[in-house]
Formats: C-alpha cells, sequence, structure tokens
C-alpha cells in the first residue's frame, strides 16, 4: 500500500517565541498529532539539514529496529541494526536529495537477518521563522508489491503455455486467452474476447455439450473431455478440453478456465517423436541420424586422452537372397536378430545402429592410446561379431546362413577433419571384393585405391559414348579342334593405359549400373558382328557367346530390351547364346520366365562357371538350359587333385543324363584335352586353341582352318 507522498509535516520546534497559551496548545497538538502518526501504516521521520532525527513515528522505529530514545535528537541510533538500517536510509536519503528520483527503493533487514524492501519518499519542508530546513521521510513497506509483481509475472508465464488456455466469465464469454489457444483457433487474442467459448465448441453432434460441461462443473468442479472444434478457416478440429470453474477470491464471481490440447495435429509425445526420428522402427537400434550425432559427440569433445575409437561398418552378405526367396517378414526377422546378436556383441557404452537396409554400425567409442592395439582390440570385435552373425538364424520353420562383411576405420579424438563412416564404408566394400565374411581395416593405401577406382568409374562412364568398348572373340573348338563358336569378351581401350581387361572393370560397371548400357552395347555389338559374318559362307555359323550379369537380367527390362535389339537387328536368334551364373538361380520362377520368354526368340542359354555356385539339381531341370560350362578353376587343376577331377567328371555326367551340352573353359594343355575327351566333354575354349582375339584375327583363325 503507497501512502499519499503529500503528509503534513509536524515538527514543533521546542522553545519558540510563541504566546505562552498559544504554545501551550502548539505543544498538546504535537502530541495528538504525534500519536496520530504512530498509529498509521507507514513509517515517517523527520531529519534537519545536520542529519539530526527530529521526530520520527512507530512503524518506522519497528522498521528501522529501534527505540524512539536511541535515536531521537541523535544522528545515528544505537545499536548494531539500527546503525547498520539507518546507514542505508542515509544513502538512499542522499540520492533523494539530489533530487535524481522521486522515490527510491532500499533493503533494511529485520532482527532475523531477512532483508525487507522498502520504498523512501522525501518531502522538504522550510518552516517559517527557523533558517534550516527539515527534510521529512516516509518510508513504506514493498513486500506485498513485489511478491504481486512476481506473481504476475509467474501467471504470465504459465499462461503463455504450449497449453491452448483461456478464461470465460461463468457464461462462457471469453475474457482472455493465451498465443496457444489463438494459432490452435486462427483466431487473434482481440477476436476471441467477448466471444462464446460454448458457440466456438458446440458443433454438430454435440449440441449438449454446455449442458454437460455445467452440470459436471456444478457436481464435480472440472470438466475434461474430447470435443470437435472449427477453426477461423472452417476447417474441424479434434481437441482435449478441459474446464475448471474457479471462484473469484474477492467473491466477484465464478469464471471458467479453459485448457485445449490440439490432438488432431500433433497427437504423438515427444519421446515417441524422438523415438522415431533417432531409433530404427523395426530393430530399435539407433538410426543414422543418432549415429552422426554420437559420432560428432565424441569427436568433438576436447577430452586430454588420446584415445582411439573404432567405428565398424557392416554389411550383411546375403540378406538379398532372404528377401527375394523367403519374402520380407523372413527378412525383417533376420534383420531383428542380427541387430540383436551385435548388441551382445559388445559393451553397453558402445553404440550399435542401423544405418541402412542390411547395414550396420558399430562404434567403439574407447580403445587404447596405441595405434596398432587399438586396430588390434576393434579386429577382434570385427572378428567375434563376424562369428556371431555367421552363425544359423532360425526363422519361422526354417536355416538361413548369412555371413557380413565389416569395415573398420580407426579414429582418435583429435581427428576432427576425418570422414570415419565413409572410411569404414570404404573399407568394407574392399572386405566385400575380397571375399565375403571377412573383415578389413582402412589404411591411407586404401583411399588411394578406392579414389583410383572411382577415377576409373567416371572414365568408364564416358567409354561407351568414345568408343573405347572392343569385344574380343574367344573360340569354341569342338573335338577335332574346329572352330564352332566364340566368347564375346569385352576389352577397354583406355585412351592412357592401353588395353585393359574385364577382370579390372567389370565390377565397377556392375556396382555402379553401368553394366546396364555397357550390356546393351555387348549385345548390339555382337548382333552386328553376326550380321557381318553372315555374308561369310565359313563364318555364318559361328554362334557367340555373351556374358551376361544378374544384375543385367534382374533388370524388369531385360526381357524386353533383348528382343528389341536382336529383333531389330534382324539375325537368326539362336546364332546367340547367353551365358549366366549360378548367382541368378536364387528366385528361379522368375529366372525361368525370363529365360523362357527369350528362349522363344531361339536365344541358348548356358550355365557359366559351373561348379562354383550353389545351384541345386532342381534348378537345372527347371531352366531352359542348353549348356554347362565347367569353371577353369576346375580344368586347370583336374589333373593334380583329384577333388577336382571328380568335380569334373559329375559335372560331366550330369549333363550328359539331363540332356545338357558340356564346355570347359580355361584349356591350356593337351593333356586336359585328352582327359575330358576320355570323359564325354565335346566342346573346349582356352589358350590352347586361342586367347580371345580382335574381331578380324578371329575372322581370320576361322578361315585359316582346314574346311
Ligand atoms: P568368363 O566368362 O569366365 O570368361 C573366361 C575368362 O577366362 C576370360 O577372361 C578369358 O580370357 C579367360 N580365359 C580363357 N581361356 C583361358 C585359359 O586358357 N587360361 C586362363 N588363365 N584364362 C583363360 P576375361 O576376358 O579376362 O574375362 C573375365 C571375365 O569377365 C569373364 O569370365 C566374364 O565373367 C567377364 N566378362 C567378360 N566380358 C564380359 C561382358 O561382355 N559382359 C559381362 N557381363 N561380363 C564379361
Ligand atoms: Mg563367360
Ligand atoms: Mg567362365
Amino acid at each position: 500500500m503507497q501512502p499519499n507522498a503529500a503528509v503534513t509535516t509536524m515538527d514543533f520546534a521546542p522553545g519558540s517565541e510563541l504566546d505562552p497559551t498559544f504554545a501551550l496548545k502548539m505543544a498538546a497538538l504535537e502530541v495528538q498529532v504525534g500519536a496520530l502518526y504512530d498509529l498509521m501504516p507507514f513509517g515517517t521521520y523527520t531529519v534537519s539539514d545536520d542529519g539530526t532525527c527530529t521526530h520520527i513515528n512507530h512503524q518506522a522505529l519497528v522498521w528501522i529496529g529501534c527505540s524512539r530514545d536511541a535515536i531521537l535528537g541523535k544522528t545515528c541510533p544505537v545499536g548494531t541494526l539500527a546503525a547498520e538500517n539507518w546507514q542505508v536510509l542515509k544513502r538512499g536519503e542522499k540520492q533523494l536529495r539530489q533530487g535524481l528520483l522521486a522515490e527510491i527503493e532500499l533493503t533494511i533487514k529485520d532482527e532475523t537477518g531477512h532483508g525487507r524492501p522498502m520504498g523512501l519518499r522525501l518531502k522538504d519542508v522550510d518552516r517559517a521563522g527557523e533558517s534550516s530546513r527539515r527534510h521529512c521521510f516516509v518510508l513504506f513497506d514493498l513486500t506485498e508489491t513485489k511478491r504481486t509483481k512476481a506473481l504476475q509475472r509467474i501467471a504470465a508465464m504459465a499462461f503463455e503455455s504450449e497449453v491452448g488456455i483461456c478464461v470465460t466469465d461463468n457464461h462462457g464469454w471469453v475474457l482472455e486467452t493465451n498465443h496457444t489457444f489463438a494459432r490452435i483457433t486462427g483466431y487473434s487474442n482481440e477476436a476471441l474476447r467477448g466471444r462464446s467459448l460454448f458457440s466456438m465448441i458446440s458443433l454438430e453432434g454435440n449440441t449438449h455439450l454446455e449442458a454437460d460441461i455445467r452440470a459436471r462443473l456444478a457436481s464435480h468442479g472440472v470438466w475434461e473431455g474430447e470435443i470437435r472444434e472449427r477453426r477461423k478457416g472452417g476447417e474441424v478440429f479434434t481437441a482435449w478440453l478441459s474446464v475448471s470453474a474457479i471462484a473469484d477470491r474477492a467473491d466477484a464471481g465464478t469464471y471458467f478456465v479453459v485448457w485445449l490440447y490440439d490432438i488432431s495435429a500433433n497427437n504423438t509425445p515427444q519421446d515417441e517423436i524422438s523415438q522415431l526420428a533417432f531409433y530404427d522402427s523395426l530393430t530399435q537400434l539407433p538410426n543414422r541420424r543418432k549415429l552422426n550425432m554420437r559420432l560428432s559427440e565424441i569427436l568433438t569433445v576436447k577430452t586430454n586422452s588420446s584415445l582411439h575409437g573404432a567405428l565398424l561398418f557392416i554389411d550383411l552378405d546375403n540378406f538379398k537372397a532372404i528377401n527375394d526367396t523367403r519374402g520380407h517378414a523372413a527378412g525383417d526377422q533376420l534383420l531383428i536378430e542380427a541387430g540383436r546378436r551385435l548388441r551382445h556383441a559388445v559393451r553397453g557404452s558402445d553404440t550399435v545402429a542401423r544405418v541402412g537396409g542390411d547395414e550396420f554400425v558399430v562404434l567403439l567409442s574407447t580403445l587404447v592410446a596405441d595405434p596398432v592395439e587399438a586396430t588390434h582390440q576393434a579386429t577382434l570385435v570385427g572378428k567375434e561379431i563376424l562369428t556371431r552373425l555367421a552363425k544359423p538364424y532360425k526363422l519361422d520353420g526354417f536355416i538361413f546362413n548369412c555371413s557380413a562383411s565389416i569395415g573398420i576405420s580407426l579414429f582418435s579424438h583429435a581427428d576432427l577433419e576425418a570422414d570415419v563412416l565413409q572410411q569404414a564404408d570404404m573399407a568394407m566394400y574392399q572386405a566385400k571384393r575380397t571375399g565375403r565374411n571377412s573383415l578389413c581395416v582402412f589404411d591411407l593405401e586404401m583411399k588411394e585405391a578406392i579414389s583410383a577406382y572411382s577415377n576409373l568409374e567416371q572414365e568408364l562412364g564416358q567409354a561407351v559414348h568414345r568408343d573405347e568398348l572392343e569385344l574380343f572373340f574367344q573360340p569354341q573348338c569342338n573335338f577335332d579342334g574346329r572352330i564352332v563358336s566364340a566368347e564375346a569378351l569385352l576389352r577397354w581401350k583406355h585412351p592412357t593405359r592401353g588395353l585393359i581387361g574385364p577382370q579390372e572393370f567389370i565390377t565397377i560397371a556392375e556396382e555402379s549400373g553401368l553394366i546396364l548400357p555397357i550390356g546393351l552395347w555387348v549385345l548390339s555389338e555382337a548382333c552386328k558382328q553376326i550380321k557381318v559374318w553372315d555374308s561369310d559362307a565359313i563364318m555364318k555359323d559361328i554362334q557367340i557367346a555373351i556374358n551376361v550379369s544378374a544384375g543385367q537380367f534382374k533388370q524388369p527390362a531385360f526381357v524386353d530390351e533383348v528382343i528389341e535389339v536382336i529383333v531389330g537387328s534382324g539375325i537368326d536368334a539362336s546364332r546367340i547364346k547367353f551365358e549366366l551364373t549360378e548367382s541368378m538361380m536364387h528366385s528361379i520362377d522368375e529366372t525361368r520366365v525370363k529365360m523362357e520368354k527369350i528362349r522363344e526368340l531361339g536365344v541358348r542359354f548356358s550355365l557359366d562357371d559351373f561348379g562354383t555356385g550353389y545351384s541345386s539339381l532342381s534348378s537345372l531341370i527347371q531352366l531352359p538350359l542348353e549348356q554347362l560350362k565347367i569353371d577353369q578353376s576346375f580344368v586347370s587343376h583336374m589333373l593334380s587333385r583329384p577333388g577336382d577331377q571328380i568335380v569334373v567328371k559329375t559335372i560331366i555326367g550330369m549333363a550328359h543324363s539331363l540332356g545338357l551340352e558340356v564346355i570347359a573353359e580355361g584349356l591350356e594343355t593337351e593333356d586336359q584335352k585328352d582327359f575330358l575327351q576320355s570323359h564325354g566333354c565335346s566342346l573346349y575354349q582356352g589358350y590352347l586353341f586361342s586367347p580371345a582375339l580382335p574381331a578380324y584375327q578371329f575372322f581370320a583363325l576361322v578361315q585359316s582352318q582346314d574346311h
């Protein structure tokens, strides 16, 4: 409570030279006014120019903490607390007397040491007949004012929460709304003021809502429920409404306080949102985003230690096969199980994340300082993971085997620049190339090899247009050495590196997808060659075998493209033989349908590199195959390794019993040919006859044979 600053001062100087009767009256008045002042709820005191206290009322004495005798007529009260408070007042008085402020705030202490906020005002008084001025001060307690202001601030903050809040009178007329309420409803706070809450929420279907709410408020003081409300733009939305009836303490009536939650717009709780944003919904492992956060946390935290961390990039080797053969539900089961095995293979403090379809990352955050030892530790963890992941997966009534390839990249905490994830990814690809179920640690040499690889990939992309590719032809001969057909083998006439063999670039083409345009080019080039040979009496019977990559074959457009090229070229399609590999035999039905469509044209099929894959007898029977091609690895060792000899003999026997032709590749010696011939193999290909030759040389070779 603020006093009126225009307080009449009452300071009666003793010993004035007035009429004695008048003086007596004045003294009596002085006592009366003094008593009156002592009843005031604020403090007041007067000091003369020299700082002597000439008057002080009761409330001021209580607050300052001294008796009237201890201060009256003195410049400073007796007693520590009172003296300290008096000094505070003196400092305040000084500021007021400088005339800068009409009122100042200060804090004086009570006997418990607790500070009390006070306001101090000054009223200077010039008294007639006196040379010196009197300074009258009014002191008032600010405790309550400050508390109310703080409460108002808190209420305002609470009011502006993320929940829509609206206060109405007890008729439902809106008095006040917060910004969230305005945002949800689409109206401004001004536009909402004076509107009827019940008209806003009583949409079709809930016309009794107002009566329901009032009844419930009367019996329970609160109503809660789901409502449908219309936004300003007309859109109807679902909200959770909570209404409380609050009686004013000053008995000014009842208010309704309304809380509004928009559950149609965002009904996902915060933790669910973060679960979706940072965790993989299938395995519940952290996702790539979370992993990156964790990684940058580790890399940016400046630690004194030089401990190494390692990132293991893990890719399942034949995951695609399970999706293709057993469906996505089985694939999902396998991923969940793989994630579980990974979690169990590492410490709780390490991070296991799923970063792609069948790709996982393990982040080992603390290893030893010595890089060699750290590499050793990370490799041990990698090996353990390989062992665990390679164990058979028991999935819904069947067992599936699936190994993994791991790339490891080491990093130190000082290593801010390193793209650890990309390096581990590169190392993983290297592991895949060197054979599955293996791991590879990233090093600088690998970085160079990889950049060379990506350069080559770029150049290969232009090779087709720049006419740098060429087909070579390797003869395929019958038992008496006569060339009956040729395998078309790709060569790349690189502008600076000379002739490059397919071993160096077919994998790049397959991984980059370039194999699709390249494969089409090979087919159309072979067709052109056949067309050219058609005009020659000796060449017109020569067939061409063409290698087809799995990536090409699985393209949905493969069949149509093949038909278009072959039919468009106008050649006899039976002059073409496609060499497929056993990796294409996974989705047997799909493969068969595609093969049959192409077979209808007249094209034949051979199964290349036979014996190195896992094709089953049943798949061989189902497919429209013409020929099995014994892989050169068996041929080259069959005379020295009894095991390979058995494989070769078995393949030949099997081919015969299935009614298939059999050809052996990689023949280098007469002995090999004799052995194969004696066991019933009738077609041969290899350096024994000729390496792959440019078309004109192949032409000359065929012409040179005795016809
Ligand atoms: P492939 O289809 O198994 O081809 C046989 C490979 O063995 C050829 O290597 C051939 O030159 C080589 N070779 C033939 N006779 C002998 C021999 O007596 N001794 C030895 N040591 N090797 C022999 P090349 O030309 O380097 O081709 C390698 C692979 O590249 C091929 O294996 C094939 O898978 C792939 N390839 C070649 N051309 C194409 C193509 O146009 N498209 C596709 N998708 N792949 C191709
Ligand atoms: Mg081949
Ligand atoms: Mg082969």
